[in-house]
C-alpha cells in the first residue's frame, strides 16, 4: 500500500480544511474505501478521519421532515422508529443493502459515495475510465451484466451500487454539505450525482474538501411505499434492477407518484416522464406498462446486460401493483 498521511478531525471545519488538498479522501467506516486502497484503485495522499465527529444523531425537524447525520450508521438508520415508521422505503432499502456487518459500519454519507462495482473498475489490469481517464472502457464490448442501460455514454456504462440513495431519491433528500471555506450548501440529491458524459471519473457535485454533514428528509409523502430489489442471490447482492416507490391512491385514482430506480444508471434514476404517466389515472395494468414505457423509451443493452430492459419492466409493473393494491 502506497504510504499516506493520516489526520483525525476534530470538527467540522477542520475536517473541511484539512481535506482541502487534491489527493485528500475522508474517511470513516471505510467499508468500501478500504477495499480500495487494498487494491490500489484508491490511493490518497491524505486521509482525513472524521470518527469522531458528533454528526451521528436523528433529529426531527419542525417541517416534520428529518436530519440525519453523515456518520449515523446505517444500521442505525433502518431501525430508527421514525425511520420505520414515516419513511419504510428508506427502512427497506437500507436492509436489503450490504451485510448486518457491514450496515453496523457503513455511514450515511460513506454510503452515498460508494464507487460502482463494475468487475474492470476492480481489475487494474483491464482499461477503465472511470479508474484511469482516457483509457478506455472495457465494458462496453466486455461482460456488462451488472451495468447500465439508461444514461450511459460511449466512456462509462458504470451503475451506482447504493440502495440508500435510490430510497432518498424517491423521498427528495437534500444533502448537507461543508466547503472548505466555512459555507455550507443544501444539494437536492437529484442534482448531487452526474451522469458519466466523457468524465466518469467525477461523480458527484462535490467540490475538493466539501465534507456532507446530513441528509434532510421532507415530510413523510403520503401514500404507500416500497423498495423491490431484483438480485442475484437472496442477501449481500448488488441489484439488478430496484424500485423505491411511493404511491397514493384516491377516489380510485392514484393522487401521487415518487418512484426511483437503481441498477439501471450510473445514478439513482428518477424520470418525470414516468410519474406524469401514472398520476391522475386508475390503477391498471395497461397505465403500469405505459409508465414502463416512458421509463425504457431510451434505453440500450450491451450484450450481456440486455435482459435487465424486460426485467426493469416486469419490476416495475410488478412494483406498481403492490404499491396500489392491485396485486
Ligand atoms: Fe470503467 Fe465505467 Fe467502463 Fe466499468 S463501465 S470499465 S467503471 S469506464
Amino acid at each position: 500500500m502506497k504510504l499516506f498521511e493520516y489526520v483525525r478531525a476534530a470538527s467540522p471545519e477542520g475536517a473541511a480544511q484539512a481535506a482541502a488538498v487534491d489527493g485528500a479522501k475522508f474517511i470513516a467506516g471505510g467499508t468500501n474505501l478500504l477495499v480500495l486502497m487494498k487494491l490500489q484503485i484508491e490511493a490518497p495522499e491524505k486521509l482525513v478521519d472524521i470518527t469522531r465527529l458528533d454528526l451521528n444523531q436523528i433529529d426531527k425537524r419542525e417541517d416534520g421532515g428529518l436530519t440525519i447525520g453523515a456518520l449515523v450508521p446505517n444500521s442505525d438508520l433502518a431501525a430508527d422508529p421514525s425511520v420505520v415508521e414515516s419513511y419504510p422505503v428508506l427502512s427497506r432499502a437500507l436492509l436489503a443493502g450490504a451485510s448486518g456487518q457491514l450496515r453496523n459500519k457503513a455511514t450515511t454519507g460513506g454510503n452515498l459515495l460508494q464507487r460502482t462495482r463494475c468487475y474492470y473498475f476492480y481489475d487494474t489490469a483491464a482499461a477503465c475510465n472511470k479508474r484511469e481517464p482516457g483509457s478506455g472502457c472495457s465494458a462496453i464490448d466486455g461482460f456488462n451484466r451488472i451495468l447500465a442501460v439508461l444514461g450511459t455514454s460511449p466512456h462509462c456504462i458504470a451503475t451506482h451500487p447504493s440502495d440508500m440513495a435510490v430510497a432518498l431519491r424517491a423521498l427528495d433528500a437534500v444533502i448537507v454539505t461543508l466547503r472548505t471555506d466555512g459555507d455550507r450548501r443544501r444539494i437536492p440529491i437529484g442534482e448531487f450525482y452526474r451522469l458519466p458524459g466523457d468524465t466518469p471519473q467525477i461523480e458527484t457535485a462535490l467540490e475538493t474538501g466539501e465534507l456532507i454533514t446530513a441528509i434532510e428528509l421532507p415530510a413523510p409523502p403520503a401514500g404507500r411505499h416500497l423498495y423491490r430489489k431484483v438480485r442475484d442471490r437472496a442477501s449481500y447482492a448488488f441489484a439488478l434492477v430496484s424500485v423505491a416507490g411511493v404511491v397514493s391512491v384516491e377516489d380510485g385514482r392514484m393522487a401521487s407518484a415518487a418512484l426511483a430506480f437503481g441498477g439501471l444508471a450510473h445514478m439513482p434514476w428518477r424520470d418525470p416522464a414516468v410519474e406524469n404517466a401514472l398520476i391522475g389515472e386508475r390503477p391498471s395494468d395497461a397505465v403500469f406498462a405505459a409508465a414502463a414505457d416512458a421509463l425504457l423509451r431510451d434505453a440500450k443493452g450491451f450484450g450481456s446486460n440486455d435482459f435487465k430492459i424486460p426485467l426493469a419492466r416486469r419490476t416495475l409493473i410488478a412494483s406498481l401493483r403492490e404499491l396500489t393494491g392491485e396485486a
